[in-house]
Formats: C-alpha cells, structure tokens, sequence
C-alpha cells in the first residue's frame, strides 16, 4: 500500500494573543514557502478570535487553517457557537471534532461529534475526528473496543477519504508527556483502518494521526510507524521550531 501524505496539525488551544499567533503563523508559513518540496501538509488551529487575522498572514502559503470545533448548526440562535460556515469564511479548510478535552470538558458525545461532522462537510471542512481511550479504559483491556464505539458514533454516513481525517489520541497522553509506545500506536492504527473498511469508501486512503505528547525527539519514531500518517499536536506547536522539526521528521 502507498503511504499516504503526511499532516501535521497544530492544535493550540485556548493559547495565545494576536501578536504572538501572528508571529508563529507567519514564521511556520515562511518556512514553508521556503522550503520547497517536503513530505507533509501542515496546518494550525488556532482559537477562534486568531482566525481571521492568522488567515489573512498566510493566505499566500501553504499552511492550512483549521478551527478547533464547530457548532452542528449553520446560523441561529446558539450564543457562543460558531458556525462552519464561519470557519469557512476565515479561510479555514479544517476542523479538529471531538477532541477529548471537548469530549470531557464539554460533556460531548459521539452523537454530537457526528452532527458537527455532518455541518462541517456541508461547508466542505475536512473534519479531523478525535478518539482515544482512557488509561483506565486501556488498563481494563478495553482501548480498543471503546475507540470502535467512538468510530461507529462520530463518523457520519458522507464521510469520505477526501472530508474525514481520524486523530487516534490516547486520553492519558495528551499533555502529560508520556507517549504511546510505537507497537501499541502501530496496533491502534491497524485496529482503526480495520474499522474503516467498510465504513468509509477508499478507507486505506483515510489520514490516521497520532496525537498525545508529540515532540521533535519521538517525531521520526512515531511518524514511522505504519497507518500514521501524521501527527496532532498540542504544546509542541507552539513553538516554530518545534513544530518544524516534527514536519521535516517525516519520510
Ligand atoms: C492535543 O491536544 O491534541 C495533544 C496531542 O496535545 P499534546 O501534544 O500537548 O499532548
């Protein structure tokens, strides 16, 4: 089977003011441009106030924007969401869903996940799918059992290789700096594409990323592994340095 392309995805949280965003937006872009030819796509999600101005400062680049969530709804009465139509119209291309923090912070189920999925591929957002199981869950045997049940209620009937990107995120790695280890990450990442099939049309065509405690010491590692086909990061994409060097440890 041919790999497929790498992405490496910044998810930066609620981190950041305008003039430090636009800094590191607009030095990654310019690597970028620099570059020439490199092994992997990259994208920032930055909080929702940072998107129109990060937009603007790489919209003559190939760095991709993304939004970090989305309301399942185009328009109305829902104070505080935002709309994929609005992401769209910061120029955003992606949409990180279901991120554990969301799922735990705000009570969102796998049923809710789906409803976004749908609203974002109206809009044509790639939707980046987040599952990863607990260490509690993983300790009981149960890892992958609960990441097939994530994957049948998050991923709706549409999706496609095209609009559907999957981030296998184990809860227990995410920010803490432990990481999984390749053989389990190489086990989940089959286990998922398993899921796939049949699911999805064309699912060995599916980006499967691998988040939890990525940094530029175990990047070529993981990025290695078979069915990774690149990264959500946290912390580490806060610095441009870090970031890029997580990018450039893809073959
Ligand atoms: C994340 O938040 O998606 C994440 C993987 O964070 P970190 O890289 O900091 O573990």
């Amino acid at each position: 089977m041919t790999a497929n392309r790498k992405l490496i995805a910044g998810n930066w949280k609620m981190n950041g003011l305008k003039a430090d965003a636009l800094d590191l937006a607009s030095d990654l872009a310019g690597r970028l441009k620099g570059a020439g030819p490199v092994a992997f796509d990259m994208l920032v999600c930055p909080p929702f106030p940072l998107l129109f101005p990060v937009g603007e400062a790489i919209a003559d680049s190939p760095l991709a924007l993304g939004g970090q969530d989305c309301a399942p709804k185009t328009s109305g009465a829902h104070t505080g969401d935002v709309a994929p139509t609005m992401l769209k119209d910061a120029g955003c291309r992606f949409v990180i869903l279901g991120h554990s923090e969301r799922r735990a912070d705000h009570g969102e189920t796998d049923a809710v996940v789906n409803a976004k999925a749908v609203a974002a591929h109206k809009e044509g957002l790639v939707a980046i799918v987040c599952v990863g199981e607990t260490e509690a869950q993983r300790d009981a045997g149960q890892a992958n059992a609960v990441v097939s049940g994530q994957l049948a209620g998050s991923i709706p009937a549409g999706a496609t290789a095209d609009n559907t990107v999957i981030a296998y995120e184990p809860v227990w790695a995410i920010g803490t700096g432990k990481t999984a280890t390749p053989d389990d990450v190489k086990a989940m990442h089959a286990h998922i594409r398993t899921e796939l099939d049949g699911k999805i049309a064309g699912a060995a065509k599916v980006r499967i990323l691998y988040g939890g405690s990525v940094k530029p010491g175990n990047a070529a590692e993981l990025m290695a592994v078979e069915n990774v086909d690149g990264a959500l990061v946290g912390g580490a994409s806060l610095k441009a340095d870090d970031f890029w060097a997580i990018g450039t440890a893809c073959r």
